[in-house]
């Protein structure tokens, strides 16, 4: 593993460009749990309540489990060390971009500048008639649905649900990114939601080198990862953290 993360650090501090591509492994630190897996939110919760057709006609059924996991649950996470490593990183002109599929703010937290939210950000709700954003903190989640104060419609937290397209900016920005990366690192991602995961493959065929950070083996590792840091996103990140600065 030494070896790998010399060589991870001069493979970082000689490209040009750098992305990384997170994935709800990097928040598992902070406490906020993955989707899949063994402790997994699906196995407590009904992904359907985070379908926009069923929303749409069970707003107040959902939004109780909503609150429950998004500001309730969530609320008080703080970003970890992988976050601030990369935050690190990108202040020092070592990292360009993060690519995000998490909805947790936590990279703004840690002091990420450019961040692409690919699926949203949970830290802010829309009004689905008028489009008027609110921040999350300033809405009394005691009464819900919560509605607009323009119009009376319901709220939806800002982040994208089953059924629902990626946000055209961050879609945009993420794949221009992954043609210019020189080097992709992916963090604490599955690889199975799309089109999020084609982000890093088009990286890979832009002739990105990919390193992968992540205890677990996934769809990617075998598929288009160059280097395998096996482990939890905070440990290796601060272990890079020593040999990049
Ligand atoms: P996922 O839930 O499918 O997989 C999580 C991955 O993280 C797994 O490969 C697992 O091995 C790995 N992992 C677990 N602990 C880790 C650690 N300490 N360090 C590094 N890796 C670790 O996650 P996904 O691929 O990101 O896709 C799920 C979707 O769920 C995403 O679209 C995302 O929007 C959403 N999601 C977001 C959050 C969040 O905002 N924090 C949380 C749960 C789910």
């Amino acid at each position: 593993m030494d070896l790998l993360l010399k060589e991870t650090s001069k493979i970082i501090k000689q490209s040009n460009f750098t992305i990384a591509f997170t994935g709800a492994g990097i928040s598992v630190e902070s406490g906020i749990p993955p989707f899949r897996g063994g402790h997994g939110l699906w196995n407590k919760y009904d992904p359907q309540v985070l379908d926009l057709s069923y929303f749409l006609n069970n707003a107040e059924h959902c939004w109780t489990y909503i609150r429950e996991i998004f500001y309730d649950f969530f609320a008080d996470a703080k970003p970890n060390d992988a976050h601030r490593v990369l935050a690190k990183m990108e202040s020092n002109n070592l990292l360009n971009a993060v690519v995000t599929q998490n909805i947790d703010n936590l990279h703004y937290e840690a002091g990420s500048k450019t961040v692409y939210e690919f699926h949203g950000n949970s830290k802010k709700l829309k009004c689905l008639k008028c489009g008027k954003v609110y921040d999350a903190k300033d809405i009394d989640f005691a009464n819900i649905p919560p509605k607009c104060n323009n119009d009376g419609e319901i709220l939806k937290p800002d982040f994208i649900f089953f059924g629902e397209g990626i946000p055209h900016d961050a879609y945009a920005d993420s794949f221009a990114s992954a043609e210019k990366a020189e080097v992709c690192i992916i963090v604490g991602s599955t690889g199975e939601v799309t089109p999020a995961s084609y982000v890093p493959r088009t990286a890979k065929q832009a002739g990105a080198t990919i390193i992968e950070i992540n205890p677990e083996e996934t769809i990617f590792t075998s598929a288009i990862t160059d280097i395998h840091l096996k482990g939890k996103a905070a440990e290796i990140l601060n272990q890079l953290d020593e040999l990049l600065f």
